[in-house]
């Protein structure tokens, strides 16, 4: 059971306090929700009786082996993972499977596909450079637009298509999901759980845990089990799907408490409407702060329109000196992490599943406020 919400959040011109807690718009690690912290407040000690943290358990427990197998099937509920897939909780974050991806599956063909529509997609290129041949599905020269299925240029004999649904530093989204003869492969480490998904169309879905669903530590990989069994003879015991697929995640010790901390997550997600209740929810705050900006005559914003991403919007003033002057002033408000990634420049405010619509409306409002005064 979650504990009651917390009491009245208390308006301070445009800062909202809620127990305290200030509007972090960061692109990752980022917000939770308050009741998941508090109920994995109240639990930290003691977890259900056992007398000790989830963070002290053995993971081969029953303790721990029923929070593994829930957070499973919560999991697999909620994305709607049809049968024949096998979910995975690993670590290594996004950045190990830019290199796990290429291991297992590049050595069908020694080739694979990559649109690369932003930074994570071009080092995850890079990186299976190394282990075959990869050709780029879709070149491009700024990351501000997704390509239209019949633009994406696929070889006939890849191992994979691979794509990332959701372009983190860029603010842009791909609205679709492109098909390939090839298995398609998808980094969805900033909008994993956003949305619903049709998981049969995937060959392999993969995803850091620190944006949308819980603590840096946990990466869940989604992978057809077919796909298992195929990696090259060097890839190690720890990086292969086939492994872990046969142990159960449980090759070596698993992220137990980010385990857990997904288990609450899944608790919450359920209680906002499942995968479209929350769709529903972060449509509405993305679309309510594109419309902010675009009835100012400072801000424009940076990615095409039809690219928009409903998780990071990424926007700037016509100077680098009036974005530094908004960023410091909306740290005054008690806004943190809007400032852009260094490599782009300009804002970015990411708004995944645990920022409330109260953050997205208190920073429309400083929006609003602060095009007038400038
Ligand atoms: C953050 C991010 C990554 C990198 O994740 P790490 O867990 O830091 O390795 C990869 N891909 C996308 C889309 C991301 O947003």
């Amino acid at each position: 059971m979650f504990l009651p919400p917390p009491i009245g959040a208390e308006r301070k011109g445009f800062f909202y306090l809620m127990n305290n807690r200030v509007f972090n718009f960061s692109a990752g690690p980022s917000m939770l929700p308050l009741e998941v912290l508090q109920r994995a407040g109240a639990e930290i000690t003691n977890y259900n009786g056992s007398g000790m943290s989830v963070m002290e358990m053995s993971h081969r427990s029953k303790v721990f082996m029923k929070i593994f197998d829930d957070t499973q099937e919560k999991f697999r509920k909620l994305l709607g993972v049809p049968e024949g897939y096998k979910v995975l909780f690993l670590q290594g974050g996004g950045t190990m499977q830019f290199g796990m991806v290429p291991l297992n599956l590049i050595g069908a063909t020694g080739k694979a596909d990559y649109a690369v529509t932003g930074h994570f997609a071009k080092l995850a290129k890079k990186e299976a450079d190394k282990y075959g041949k990869t050709f780029d599905a879709s070149p491009m020269d700024a990351f501000t637009s997704i390509p239209a299925q019949d633009k994406l240029k696929m070889s006939s004999d890849a191992s994979y298509f691979y794509y990332c649904s959701n372009n983190t530093i860029e603010g842009t989204q791909w609205q679709y999901v492109p098909e390939a003869k090839a298995p398609v492969v998808c980094d969805m480490s900033s909008d994993i759980l956003s949305r619903p998904i049709d998981v049969s169309k995937f060959g392999l879905i993969y995803a850091g845990a620190q944006k949308n669903l819980a603590p840096a530590g946990l990466t869940i990989v989604i992978i057809r089990e077919d796909l298992a069994g195929k990696e090259l003879p060097v890839t190690p015991a720890i990086m292969s799907y086939k492994n872990m697929v046969d142990k159960d995640s449980m090759y070596n010790t698993p992220p137990c408490w980010c385990i857990y901390m997904l288990g609450l997550m899944c608790d919450w997600l359920e209680q906002q409407g499942g995968a479209s209740g929350i769709e529903a929810l972060n449509v509405k705050k993305a679309n309510l702060l594109y419309e902010a900006l675009e009835d100012t005559k400072l801000f424009t914003l940076s990615a095409e329109k039809a690219a928009r991403s409903f998780m990071n919007v990424t926007f700037r003033t016509p100077s680098d000196e009036l974005d530094d002057k908004f960023v410091k002033a909306s740290v005054e408000q008690g806004f943190t992490n809007l400032k852009g990634h260094r490599s782009v420049g300009g804002m970015r405010a990411s708004i995944y599943n645990a920022m409330p619509m109260e953050g997205v409306e208190a920073l429309c409002d400083f929006i609003r406020k602060f095009d007038k005064e400038n």
